[in-house]
């Protein structure tokens, strides 16, 4: 199916930073390489060291800058092509997992995040792209975690959780994305068999709040008593990065400790120099 009207027709309004796109340009693009991942550091409170990347889509549209996915995902959403990125992005993220780890000594237990929308849950190609994509880099799937966006989508949780059992069985992880917000669901976090939730970056940004504390803590305790590992997103400072992780906190993500970076300059910061320099 190839939708070429536009996509915000009958949207109330457009939102301003949406740029004037249809969905059969978007599919080309990513068939021409116009999109280009790039990779966030995922990162240990206690050792201060990489435990991974999160992969996140640009589009370097020609004469049009580079875009953030806010402009092209909301489209591949409602034109049902999401599996157009998501097949596209698995296939770069195993790829520069492949090169890295021949040009690194990669810490024990890296992995690569993917971004897959819940649409994507109850359609088992899901299976088929993650299990092609590390045969073709000859990659474990425990090097692989798909992160789960806008759960408000699950409609069917039974066949997602087969699905979602599936890939844990390959040894995928799966991580449940902005935990806190309207986007994820608390039922979609006790039905499916999540490895790690990662809570919103509105809460970074809220510490001031008692609810956003005593929600942060709560999110900690239920992730100890169920063996989930806890990521906050969003940190951009010391004081921050200080107050997460006195809240139990032990991973995180942000600008203040690694910005979004294309695939050949995300990693060296983070690794030890080479013997003989
Ligand atoms: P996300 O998965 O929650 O990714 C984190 C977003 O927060 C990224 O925005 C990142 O650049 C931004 N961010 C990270 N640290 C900070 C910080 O300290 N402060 C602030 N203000 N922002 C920070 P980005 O790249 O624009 O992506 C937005 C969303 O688009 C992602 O949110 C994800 O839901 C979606 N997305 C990105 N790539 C893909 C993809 O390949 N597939 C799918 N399905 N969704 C994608
Ligand atoms: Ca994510
Ligand atoms: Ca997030």
């Amino acid at each position: 199916m190839v939708v070429t009207g536009r996509w915000w027709a009958g949207r109330r309004r457009r939102p301003d930073h949406v740029i004037d796109l249809e969905l059969a340009e978007i599919i080309a693009a990513i068939g021409d390489g116009e999109l280009v991942p790039h990779y966030q550091p995922l990162v240990s409170f206690q050792s201060g060291r990489l435990l991974g990347v999160e992969a996140l889509a640009r589009w370097d549209r020609p004469g049009a800058g580079r875009l953030s996915p806010g402009a092209f995902v909301p489209c591949l959403e409602e034109g049902r092509r999401m599996t157009d990125l998501t097949s596209w992005m698995i296939d770069r993220a195993c790829a520069d997992l492949d090169r890295w780890r021949r040009l690194f000594r990669l810490p024990v237990g890296f992995r690569v995040a993917v971004n897959v929308s819940a649409t994507e849950l109850v359609d088992r190609r899901l299976l088929r792209l993650v299990g092609e994509a590390l045969q073709r880099y000859r990659l474990a799937a425990d090097g692989l975690c798909l992160e789960l966006t806008e759960t408000a989508a699950v409609e069917d949780l039974a066949t997602a959780a087969e699905v979602v059992r599936e890939l844990r069985a390959l040894g995928t992880r799966f991580a449940l994305d902005d935990f806190g917000t309207g986007s994820a669901r608390r039922d979609v976090l006790d039905q499916l068999p999540f490895d790690m939730v990662k809570i919103d970056r509105s809460y970074a940004a809220s510490l001031a709040s008692a609810d956003s504390l005593a929600f942060i803590s709560e999110v900690v305790a239920l992730a100890e008593e169920r063996r989930l590992e806890v990521v906050a997103e969003g940190i951009e400072t010391p004081e921050q990065f200080a107050a997460l992780r006195s809240l139990g906190c032990r991973q995180g993500q942000g600008f203040g400790l690694g910005r979004p970076a294309p695939a050949d300059v995300v990693l060296a910061p983070w690794m030890p120099a080479p013997a003989g320099i």
